[in-house]
């Protein structure tokens, strides 16, 4: 059995150390925050995640999973250690390498045996010959450990399944017996069928910043063409359909929407753009990408002041999502952050509510109202803009909302409320790239 140290126990951290757990490896979650490790003891899950705690549970009792602030002993117990640490965008666009150098240092100080040391965070093209040389520099001893770079794929929202059920791994390293002990880690995943992707260490790195900006790619392409549908009498919902039925385009990541947030697509794409400048290779469709998002991000803005007749001052707001998607508390990123800010700053007032990310929001603007229910968010308002594609928000009571607000405006943002039905209400409505009644 691989006995396993995850370093770091956030969205990744976690699902990976449940995940591989289920796979039927020893693994001890660590990290240096104290109190979420002392709630992960006390079974109290510090994201959501569908499905996660009951996994988590299970595995716990099982004795393969355990959770630790002690990084250090984790480390002296185990044989593969897996960094999954943070690493946001730093100055100019760069990934903030700081917490995974912590890590790699930690690591080396206690290699008391031959141990496998693995990147699963997502770290710029290089950072792994960077990381040996970092620890090598520190243990003279080469022979004591090798390296891998193990990218991660999951999506918040359904994480758990992408861990699970992947579509591929990568197992990125120079030496044949890394990649063995990689191969039982997974074992369970390549006994019907073999996802695994066997690379160099570059390699897996590129591929993981190569996917990210890709569908970021897709997302803003059919946001501008959701734009360009509005002006030309076009509905972006038939065009998007038609084009992802088209094997070569595939139907998925294009949806139009307010502009895509996350931990990962905004940083990713701003670190992958400064890998191309420091290589002086242009990297034109990442740069627009990102100025299209920063666009789409300012239009929904535009479009709620449209809406409300040029004054946002005094007017009242409802924000229906505040997580940067469906199915996640995480809210690093969100339009929704721009979208509120924007409104404060012009002077209007906001009303916010989210199924699960009240909380998390809070932590990042704290002079707006949360409600605890969507019917409270609308109390009085003069208009309501849907944000996040929850499914609560799919099946709306309309009237009831219409006739708790003070005006009858609709914003949504998501495409996930009928043209009809908020014409019937009697809304005053946009959204994105559709044609209106
Ligand atoms: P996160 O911020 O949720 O979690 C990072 C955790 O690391 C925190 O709990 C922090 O306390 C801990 N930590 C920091 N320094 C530490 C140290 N020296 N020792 C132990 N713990 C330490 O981050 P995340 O969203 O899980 O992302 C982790 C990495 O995975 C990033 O590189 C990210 O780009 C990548 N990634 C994220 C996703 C995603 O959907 N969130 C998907 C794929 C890849």
């Amino acid at each position: 059995m691989n006995k396993i140290a995850i370093i770091g126990t956030g969205y990744v951290g976690l699902v990976t150390g449940a995940g591989m757990a289920e796979f039927g490896n020893k693994v001890i979650c660590a990290d240096i925050d104290e109190k979420k490790i002392n709630n992960l003891n006390l079974d109290i899950i510090p994201i959501y995640e569908p499905g996660l705690e009951e996994i988590i549970s299970r595995n716990r009792k099982n004795n393969r999973l355990s959770f630790s602030s002690n990084v250090k002993e984790s480390i002296l117990q185990s044989d593969v250690i897996v960094i999954a640490v943070g690493t946001p965008e730093g100055e100019d666009g760069q990934a903030n390498m700081s917490f995974v150098f912590s890590a790699a240092e930690t690591i080396a100080d206690n290699l008391n045996n031959y141990k496998l040391v693995v990147t699963k965070s997502t770290v710029p093209i290089g950072s792994g010959r960077r990381i040996t040389k970092l620890i090598n520099s520190k243990v003279n001893n080469s022979k004591l450990f090798d390296y891998v770079s193990n990218p991660e794929f999951l999506r918040e929202g359904s994480a758990l399944k992408d861990f699970l059920w992947p579509d591929r791994v990568i197992i990125g390293t120079d030496c044949e017996k890394a990649y063995e002990i990689m191969r039982n880690v997974y074992r369970p995943l390549y006994i019907n069928k073999n996802p695994i992707t066997y690379t160099s260490i570059e390699t897996a790195e590129m591929i993981k910043y190569a996917s990210n900006s890709f569908l970021a790619l897709k997302i803003s392409y059919i946001n501008e063409i959701a734009n360009l549908c509005e002006t030309v009498g076009a509905d972006v919902h038939k065009v998007a359909n038609a084009m992802g039925q088209d094997g070569r385009i595939s139907d998925k990541f294009l949806h139009p929407g307010p502009g895509f947030g996350g931990s990962c697509f905004p940083k990713d794409l701003e670190a992958l753009l400064s890998i191309s400048k420091n290589n002086n290779v242009k990297m034109k469709t990442v740069e627009a990408a990102i100025i299209a998002n920063n666009n789409q991000k300012k239009r929904m803005v535009e479009k709620l002041i449209d809406l409300v007749d040029g004054d946002l001052k005094n007017k009242k707001i409802a924000i229906l999502g505040l997580s940067f998607k469906a199915n996640t508390d995480d809210v690093r990123e969100s339009s929704s952050i721009y979208m509120i800010n924007s409104i404060i700053k012009k002077g209007g007032i906001v009303n916010a509510y989210d199924p699960i990310a009240n909380k998390e929001m809070y932590k990042v603007i704290k002079n707006i109202q949360y409600c605890d229910n969507l019917y409270d968010a609308v109390n009085e308002v003069d208009a309501v803009v849907v944000m996040t594609e929850w499914n609560e928000f799919r099946s709306l009571d309309l009237n009831r909302i219409k006739k708790k607000m003070r005006g009858n405006i609709f914003l949504d943002t998501r495409n996930i409320i009928s043209m009809d039905d908020l014409f019937s209400v009697g809304f005053v409505y946009d959204n994105v790239g559709r044609i209106k009644k």
